[in-house]
């Protein structure tokens, strides 16, 4: 009964077809619906206002800017998301590569086009492209509509009793909760698209793919696009929100949603999951599963909210006295991390994940990410690069939002004393050692005893594990308590 019902609630966002018409049909306006991180057609208010006023020119211009902001995973990603973005749109995608200028005012003259639709971007660099796109519109006469379709809140509209912005979680989520957030809208029932013979650029120019290594590990671990997304919602919700709270901090388990690269991509939009979840309460599912789900969607909000009111989020440390820290940087100590050969098993469990999948669970990514914070002292911009160039999520508001919470120099940031040990965390989120043995395969005859510190085990039991220290598995690059004590030293030095 509850499988049915939640299927239903997603079915009814779906209406995924479109229809090819006449485009001679001269008494109709054209407009251009630019997609950007919103590649849907469910809950996509742009593109149903659009095709509620003619005839569509669906456009995804890989720009010079996002060419040169994307990180390799998910350049595959995209790669595949715009491939199911254009099936969905019966092959009438058309994609350009190049200044987006130039582009859309071509296209402006050639369709006599009306009016442009686009969903509003938030990373500083692509506000940039807007604005650049807006004016260059208003000098050709063309109506813009730029329209929220990726946050729940719009974050410039949420503000403190002082008219200033929140730097708290708590008290951002209890004046974001006042209001609710719109419901999710259906496809276009109809859409008369239109498709630009003068293109000759495909998806296969756009050169997506440059890892073939890669690009087979993500096809493997990744399915892709809209459809594609609601299913993963629907089955998430269906099987693994039911324990929830508790089951999230447990790699093993595999009990969160993965939504995260379907949410960065807009295949799926936060009110679709927002409200399909909400939906679960009328079936009998735990308030607090819920509440800790929803939890998570606002603090992507926050990390959001984060980077408009302060543009340098990615790069400077929010609370300035960090500049002073006194980083490493020791590239033997930043390639063990990179690659997984740090000598904890739950560091190089996790860094294995990341490279192997293009994910890595959110328990773990804040265990790494304070080991090499804190206990190696290397600049968090080093981690940050390489969670960007390797997570098929790469999210620059979350990314950077997450990077300052655990190095301590965030807003409402993990205290600087607060250093995650990896052997504990090991031994109390992965007890039966399943995920750590998943991706080191050559720990896995290792008693569960000596899994998260193999180097406290004794000469024999190394040897019946067939593990040489050193060779097989590498000794830890730095002790434990030693470096704590020395970050600690220099955070109170700050
Ligand atoms: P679920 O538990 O199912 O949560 C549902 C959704 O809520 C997620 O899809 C995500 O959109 C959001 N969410 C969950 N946890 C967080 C969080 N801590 N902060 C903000 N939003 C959250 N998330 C990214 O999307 N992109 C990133 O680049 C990214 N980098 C991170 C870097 C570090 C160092 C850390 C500690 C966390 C990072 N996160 C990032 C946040 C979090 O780890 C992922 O969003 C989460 O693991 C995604 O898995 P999921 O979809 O199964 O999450």
């Amino acid at each position: 009964m509850r499988f049915i019902e939640l299927n239903i609630a997603i079915l009814s966002y779906l209406w995924l077809k479109s229809h090819k018409r006449n485009v001679r049909d001269d008494t109709l306006t054209t407009s251009i619906f630019l997609f950007r991180q919103d590649l849907r057609l469910s809950d996509n208010i742009g593109l149903l206002e659009a095709s509620r006023l003619g005839k569509v020119l669906p456009v995804y211009i890989y720009t010079k800017a996002e060419q040169s902001h994307i990180g390799s995973s998910s350049q595959l990603y995209l790669h595949y998301s715009l491939e199911s973005l254009n099936r969905s749109l019966n092959n009438y995608l058309n994609i350009y590569q190049g200044d987006p200028l130039a582009i859309i005012a071509r296209l402006v003259k050639q369709y006599k086009v009306t009016d442009v639709f686009w969903s509003r971007s938030y990373e500083p660099w692509k506000m940039a492209e807007d604005s650049a796109i807006k004016n260059k519109l208003t000098e050709l006469q063309v109506d813009c509509h730029i329209i929220n379709s990726s946050y729940l809140w719009e974050p410039k509209n949420i503000k403190n009793d002082t008219g200033s912005y929140y730097k708290i979680f708590t008290a951002y989520k209890r004046k974001a909760s006042l209001f609710e957030p719109r419901k999710p809208v259906a496809a276009p029932t109809q859409l008369t698209l239109i498709h630009d013979e003068h293109n000759q650029t495909t998806l296969a120019d756009l050169g997506l793919i440059t890892h073939a290594d890669w690009e087979k590990k993500i096809q493997q671990h990744w399915t892709f696009g809209e459809l594609s997304a609601l299913e993963k919602l629907e089955y998430f919700l269906t099987h693994h929100l039911k324990g929830y709270k508790k089951g999230r901090d447990y790699p093993a388990e595999n009990q969160t949603s993965k939504l995260s690269v379907n949410l960065h991509f807009g295949e799926i939009s936060p009110h679709q999951v927002w409200e399909t979840a909400q939906r679960c309460r009328l079936f009998g599912a735990s308030e607090e599963d819920i509440d800790h789900f929803l939890n998570e969607l606002i603090w992507r909000e926050f990390s959001c909210y984060l980077m408009t009111h302060f543009n340098q989020l990615p790069v400077e440390n929010f609370q300035s006295k960090f500049d002073h820290f006194p980083w490493k940087k020791t590239k033997k100590l930043i390639d063990a991390w990179k690659t997984g050969q740090t000598g904890y098993p739950l560091i190089d469990a996790g860094m294995r994940e990341l490279w192997e999948t293009g994910y890595m669970h959110n328990r773990v990514r804040m265990v790494v990410a304070s080991f090499l914070v804190k206990n190696l002292k290397i600049h968090w911009h080093i981690g940050r690069d390489w969670f960007w160039d390797c997570l098929v999520d790469a999210d620059l508001a979350n990314n950077s939002a997450s990077w300052q919470w655990v190095a301590g120099c965030g807003v409402d940031a993990a205290p600087y004393f607060r250093i995650f040990n990896p052997t504990t965390q090991g031994e109390k989120f992965d007890d039966q050692g399943a995920y750590t043995k998943k991706f080191l395969p050559e720990l896995k005859q290792l008693p569960d005893k000596y899994l998260f510190q193999p180097w406290m085990a004794p000469t024999h039991v190394l040897a019946s594990s067939k593990i040489i220290l050193g060779k097989t598995y590498p000794n830890p690059i730095v002790d434990l308590s030693t470096s704590r004590k020395e970050a600690l030293e220099a955070y109170q030095k700050l």
